[in-house]
């Protein structure tokens, strides 16, 4: 079973009336590696009975190990989004992890293509500003896409975490749920798989992205597995 931990929170940053940014501090090192992510218990129980706990990537870099940043979108009526959305500093969390494979092997080299959509930016932010990335950052390419400049974090705020020399640009993608949304997004891949081939991939955030892309690496040869892929919400059926 997942130990429960505590951490603080310190300081709070809203970014419009959807976006919150939390940074945290604990008394014991997280032990995470760029690319991880917390479940944060919200204390919330849902009317099944079960508690509300949710995941949040770390956004911050892994060189800090008692201090870390994680970015949250309001979801309307969400239990746990509305839960962080209310706290203040100097109040409490409990969580468990750090989690997740979302991040390259420690002897990982080659060329190394980074794709975001929505609030899967933080998982990419965290992964590139980790130890594990840092020597692959000049072959590394970054795509992050987002319906409008508005969406969940500014671009200055993004810009401001990425580490110097990878290939960075934001795309423009239409609605969750739109029919062109997926098809936009192979056209985003196709264009960075038709310079060198990648080494490793990694992929977060729309779930229904996510799949298709990991199957379109797969047809082009690139090892990726669902371990290169972070799905943050629609995400596939179990027997998918
Ligand atoms: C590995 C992982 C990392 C995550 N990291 C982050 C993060 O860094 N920041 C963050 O804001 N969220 C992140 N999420 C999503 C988060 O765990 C919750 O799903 C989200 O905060 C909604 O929880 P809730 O309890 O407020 O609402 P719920 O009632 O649980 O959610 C309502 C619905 O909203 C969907 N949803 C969740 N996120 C979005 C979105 N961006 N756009 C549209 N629909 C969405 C959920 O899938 C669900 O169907 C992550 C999820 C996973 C699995």
């Amino acid at each position: 079973m997942a130990t429960a931990r505590t951490a603080t929170v310190v300081e709070t940053r809203d970014f419009g009336a959807e976006t919150r940014v939390l940074s945290l501090v604990v008394d014991a090192p997280l032990g995470f590696v760029g690319g991880q992510y917390v479940i944060v218990d919200s204390g919330v129980i849902l009317p099944g009975g079960k508690a509300a706990k949710r995941a949040y990537s770390i956004l911050s870099a892994d060189a800090d190990q008692h201090r870390f940043d994680l970015a949250v979108m309001r979801i309307p009526s969400g239990p746990c989004s509305g839960f962080l959305h209310h706290l203040a500093p100097g109040d409490a969390i409990t969580f468990s992890g750090p989690w997740g494979k979302f991040h390259p092997a420690p002897d990982a080299q080659g060329r190394t293509l980074v794709v975001a959509t929505d609030t899967g930016i933080t998982a990419a932010l965290g992964l590139l500003q980790g130890a594990r990335l840092r020597p692959l950052l000049g072959q590394t390419a970054v795509r992050w896409l987002r319906m409008h400049a508005d969406y969940f974090l500014p671009e200055a705020f993004v810009r401001a975490r990425l580490p110097a020399g990878c290939d960075f640009a934001i795309e423009p993608i239409p609605a969750i749920g739109h029919p062109e949304r997926v098809p936009h997004a192979r056209v985003v891949l196709r264009q960075l798989l038709a310079s060198r081939a990648p080494a490793q991939a990694f992929i977060a955030g729309d779930g229904a992205i996510n799949y298709a892309l990991l199957d379109d690496l797969v047809t082009a040869g690139v090892p990726a597995n669902r371990d290169s892929v972070d799905s943050f919400f629609n995400m596939p059926k179990k027997s998918a």
